[in-house]
């Protein structure tokens, strides 16, 4: 017999939870029911599609017992069961990649961050020195023991079971100072758990529970008969099975809620909302979903799938139905529940599915309202959801050509160089001075730069607010929308701002008349970098800018670059900018009178490269910028 190894990832995790200085342990519990239960689903899905397993879902069930002589606890149940493959596969290593990682990020930290990686198995040894799993598969008639103390290793040995499903048993660590490992074998403690962590569990959980009751009176008892007491034990279902749903609104409390989000959809914080729907009419469903208080670590990859568990009459049918959730709330968890479905409705036909289809736009218009509402009446919850989401809005109108616009472009936030803070577009609207024509933004990575650009100042001189777009979806949004209310968005630093005064736009003509020389000697000395040179009259102290021509901006050149693939042709149509009031531009006045072509090519590329720097746009030759200032400095 000997040890196998654990993945080096499942070993450290391992290595985590026995260490684990974590509070929380009882949640281990949780984690081995809510395994459990899915070992019943998986059963009970097969059973739906392959008839030669007769399975009455009234028989799946987990079963808990404890025993104080020996200090073990067993979770039991009769789901689908693992072959010794699956025992090895399943429980040696860590299926989800990343999860160790944000583990030891957070080491410290203390929250509830297991189970939500798929790593709820190992929180057995916060509590166990020994863990043992034996487990028969569904249609094998032999059964495997799985068996570990640790980070040595595990063992596997044949060994018999007489019907389909697993037991975990766990030999409990002893007592230390401050943790108390016993009270988890007492059945108070295990009830109690069972209730706040798993009494939503659709199947039933039982434990044997001991209790006390008077002895019958004996008939011939005398007038001095004392009752006497006698223990027995009675098989007890713990759950209450009830699907939360299903409950009247008014018995719940927000922790009720609060606590099946948690543990339904293994997270660690509460949601931001909860949104309850029960309609009548064109499509009958009941549905309970969540807006989450955090990202998912995986949000924004292509490993998280959307999708809303699906009920008919009660009776789970597919755990994760994308087609109920347009990919903009995505972010959504959540069950929906309707008596108008089959029961034995497949994923290919419930794509069809009309009934479907109705409670997909019944839901998407829910959604939309209840996050309008937070916006308007709770907005630091909103503002927390718009950290976690936001991005996903952007990519929501963005995409497919825009179509959803109009749906979605009163939820959005941008940062206010103004007001320093996030404003939705209404708000920018309703404060902008009768002058102002358009809603101005400026795109890039950083919101400190962005107000600090020579043409954010002009804006914000005006009066006018500014919105600073530092995520790289935004200005393919705005873009794509074009406007909002009729006022179109601008790009501070593409195209002409016309926020110039007449006089201010007379002496740039003049001035660009008076240096058309220099200016195309300029252009020569960048060779093709740009496009054309020009007098901007509003530069103030800034001696020069770039701006960009047409529809693609020099941040989303940037942004495209970064994407995989060809980027051939995606650059933007650059305009250099110079203040012509500036003494720089006089230093290459007098270049230019003494026909110093080589100073006039170096300043050239020195404040070219000075408005790249500006844009937040990489230099192509830093060795040769540092080399020209180093020449100046001599
Ligand atoms: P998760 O439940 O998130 O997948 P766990 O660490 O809790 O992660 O469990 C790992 C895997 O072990 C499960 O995905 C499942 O395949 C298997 N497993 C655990 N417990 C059981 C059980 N009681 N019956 C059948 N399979 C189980
Ligand atoms: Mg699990």
């Amino acid at each position: 017999m000997g040890m196998h190894q654990f993945k080096a990832e499942s070993k450290k995790l391992l290595d985590l939870m026995i260490n684990s200085i974590y509070t929380n342990k009882e949640i281990f519990l949780r984690e081995l029911i809510s395994n459990a239960s899915d070992a019943c689903d998986k059963l009970y899905f097969k059973s739906l599609t392959d008839t030669s397993i007769g399975v009455n879902k009234a028989d799946l069930k987990i079963h808990i017992a404890a025993d104080k002589d020996t200090r073990t606890l067993t979770v039991s149940d009769n789901g689908i069961g693992m072959t010794k493959e699956e025992l090895e596969k399943n429980l040696g290593t860590i299926a989800k990649s990343g999860s160790l990682d944000f583990k030891q990020e957070n080491q410290n930290e203390n929250i509830d961050i297991i189970g939500q990686f798929g790593v709820g198995f190992y929180s057995a040894f916060m509590v166990a020195s020994k863990v043992t799993v034996i487990s028969r598969a569904l249609g094998s008639d032999e059964a495997w023991k799985w068996e570990s103390k640790g980070v040595e290793g595990y063992t596997l040995t044949p060994a018999e079971k007489e019907d389909v499903g697993t037991d975990v048993i766990m030999v409990l660590k002893e007592d230390a100072e401050n943790e108390d490992y016993s009270h988890y074998l007492e059945e108070y403690t295990l009830a109690d758990l069972v209730k706040k962590y798993s009494d939503y569990v659709h199947y039933p959980i039982t434990m044997y529970r001991e209790k006390s009751r008077q002895k019958p009176k004996p008939e011939d008892a005398g007038d001095d008969y004392k009752p006497e007491w006698e223990t027995y034990t009675e098989l007890e279902t713990l759950n209450s099975m009830v699907p939360i749903w299903k409950r009247d609104k008014k018995e719940l409390k927000d922790e009720d809620y609060n606590e099946f989000y948690k543990n339904r959809f293994n997270d660690y914080t509460d949601p931001l909302r909860v949104i309850t729907s029960r309609t009548e009419g064109t499509a009958t469903y009941t549905a309970l979903l969540f807006v989450p208080g955090r990202t998912p670590y995986d949000y924004y990859t292509k490993e998280y799938e959307k999708g809303l568990a699906l009920y008919a009459s009660g009776v789970l049918i597919m755990d994760k139905c994308a087609d109920l959730l347009p990919d903009y709330f995505s972010f959504i968890k959540g069950i929906v529940d309707s008596e108008d479905l089959s029961l034995n409705i497949s994923r290919e036909t419930l794509q069809k599915d009309s009934q479907l289809r109705l409670i997909r736009n019944s839901l998407e218009k829910k959604i939309k309202n209840e996050l309008h509402a937070m916006l308007v009446n709770d907005r630091e919850k909103y503002e927390t959801f718009w950290k976690a989401f936001g991005r996903q809005i952007k990519f929501g109108i963005y995409g497919d050509y825009g179509m959803h616009k109009d749906l979605l472009a009163d939820l959005l936030m941008f940062f206010s160089a103004k007001e320093q803070k996030y404003v939705t577009l209404d708000e920018y609207i309703e404060k902008m001075p009768e002058d102002q024509k358009c809603i101005y933004y400026a795109a890039g990575d950083d919101a400190a730069r962005l107000s600090k650009l020579p043409n954010a100042q002009l804006v914000l001189s005006k009066g006018y607010d500014l919105l600073l777009c530092t995520e790289d979806v935004d200005e393919f949004c705005l873009q794509i929308m074009h406007n909002y209310k009729e006022k179109e968005f601008k790009n501070i630093n593409a195209g002409d701002l016309g926020l110039a005064t007449d006089e201010e736009k007379k002496a740039a003509e003049d001035a660009a008349n008076e240096n058309k020389d220099l200016f195309e000697a300029i252009k020569n000395a960048l060779n093709g970098k740009i496009k054309e040179v020009k007098a901007n009259p509003t530069l103030k102290d800034h001696p020069v800018c770039l701006s960009s021509e047409g529809g693609l901006s020099m941040e989303m050149e940037k942004v495209l670059r970064k994407m995989p693939g060809n980027t051939e042709g995606m650059e933007s149509t650059k305009v250099l900018e110079l203040n012509t009031t500036h003494p720089v531009f006089a230093a290459l006045q007098a270049a230019q009178a003494a026909g110093d072509t080589d100073k006039i090519n170096k300043y050239s590329e020195l404040l070219y490269d000075q408005a790249l720097l500006i844009e937040g746009l990489p230099i192509e030759d830093p060795v040769a910028y540092a080399q020209l200032v180093c020449d100046l400095m001599k």
